[in-house]
């Protein structure tokens, strides 16, 4: 499949019949495998052979769906996960344990944000967040001894910040550690930050991959380029014995293309469990086939909607770095040449009132807290996700009373349009 183009890889990748074999993913449900002998089981929890015993671990459907993912994002391996959450919590613990220290952009997904800042925290590993826009010397500055990871979004949810790969990763190499980057926004189709330097990349699956709201789930991908025996010292976990499989080193045994995917699968999912199920997988891969075809159009309406949105009285500023005097405008292009996502963010001059007016009359755009599926809807934070902030501290939080995040779907724009019209004109009512 390597040889492929993208496209070709969205439709085919992971997956090849045999003769007579179905053509579409088999949804293999079955939480254990049968083996004719102990000794063929024992090779398989020695990691001896490759194989399945146990739906926790690995599953053939979820690893079919994995390795389309990994050829899309130009990577070694990769492995599904339940939740966006899970593969972000697993990229980095693989790497990650007590005493540890972690360089992440600041512009990052809530939950994310959380889950460093909160319950990482409490497991012990330390956190230092730093701007995206930061220039190499203060990202330097943001190093200690004990750091292991760097990670950042490459479209952040919900800022739409747009991430420096390339200097990230310079930096992060400099100083022997990988980085991870949440493609979620772009997916593979507009970005491939491997390309640009990644070490691995981590996915809500839930978003754009799956495409209908149908399936919470996750990816994780490495390049296999990240020289792990180089910083031995650092990566205990992985360059030094696991007992638990009767001394492996997984540097060695599976080399750098296959160490990081085998020891996330081999001991984090057998110990934390955060399998995506068969029946997700396929309903993601379903998603999978059409992703080069639908990110397009969802480029499209956003370029269209926040064109639109640009030139209206009721609006204060659209932040969506297709737009030329976007902060982000050439990164984005640099980056994303046919264009990032489709989520625009947007200000009411009115505030609060007009928000609540605004999101009372849209017609068309639902009022949902999801993101980045075929339907159109749109958010108000100060009324929804950051209700507990008063007018004051949403403004220090970056997303005023009036903000709006508007998720374009895959309708006609000239509808969406037409629907944001007259909501606006209703504000004045
Ligand atoms: C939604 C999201 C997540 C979390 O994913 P879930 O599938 O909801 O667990 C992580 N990162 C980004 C960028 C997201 O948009």
């Amino acid at each position: 499949m390597s040889d492929y183009r993208i496209n070709t890889k969205c439709v085919q990748a992971g997956y090849t019949p045999e003769n007579g074999g179905p053509r579409q993913i088999p949804i293999i449900q079955s939480t254990t495998f049968k083996y004719d002998t102990s000794e063929d089981m024992g090779a398989l929890f020695d990691l001896e052979a490759s194989g399945y015993f146990y739906s926790r671990l690995q599953n053939p459907t979820c690893d079919m769906v994995a390795a389309k993912i990994a050829a899309l994002e130009g990577g070694t391996a990769g492995m599904l996960t339940g939740s966006g959450q899970s593969a972000n919590f697993f990229a980095l613990f693989n790497i990650c344990e007590a005493g540890s220290h972690i360089v992440s952009s600041s512009s990052i997904y809530g939950g994310t944000f959380n889950l460093l800042s909160v319950t990482m925290k409490k497991m012990g590993i330390d956190v230092t967040f730093v701007s995206p826009d930061a220039d190499e010397e203060e990202l330097n500055a943001a190093f200690r001894d004990n750091t292991r990871a760097m990670f950042g979004e490459t479209i952040a949810n919900p800022a739409l910040t747009v991430l420096d790969i390339e200097k990230f990763a310079r930096v992060a190499h400099a100083h022997g550690v990988p980085l991870i980057v949440d493609n979620t926004f772009p997916t593979p189709v507009n970005c491939r930050p491997i390309e640009w330097g990644a070490d691995i990349v981590t996915h809500s699956t839930t978003k754009y991959m799956d495409g209908h709201g149908v399936a919470v789930g996750g990816a994780i991908v490495d390049s296999g380029k990240f020289d792990w025996m180089a910083h031995a010292d650092k990566y205990p976990g992985l360059c030094t014995p696991d007992e638990s499989y009767h001394g492996i080193v997984y540097a060695e045994k599976f080399g750098q293309g296959g160490a990081f995917i085998t020891k996330a699968t081999s001991q984090l999912m057998r110990d934390l469990g955060s399998i995506q199920s068969p029946q997700s997988a396929f309903y993601l891969n379903l998603g999978l086939e059409s992703l080069h075809v639908r990110m397009p159009r969802h480029v499209e309406n956003g370029q269209a909607v926040a064109e639109f949105l640009q030139a209206q009285p009721q609006v204060t500023y659209v932040n969506y770095s297709g737009l030329p005097g976007n902060k982000y405008y050439e990164t984005a292009r640099k980056y994303m040449p046919n264009g990032g996502c489709g989520v625009v963010s947007f200000e009411l001059r009115g505030g609060r009132p007009a928000a609540e007016k605004f999101m009372k009359n849209l017609k068309l755009a639902a009022i949902e807290t999801h993101v980045a599926d075929a339907r159109t809807c749109c958010l108000n934070p100060a009324t929804s996700t950051h209700r507990q902030l008063t007018d004051q501290q949403l403004v220090e939080a970056g997303v005023p009373a009036g903000l709006i995040r508007m998720s374009c779907g895959l309708e006609d724009k000239e509808d969406l349009i037409a629907d944001l019209r007259q909501a606006l004109e209703a504000i004045e009512e």
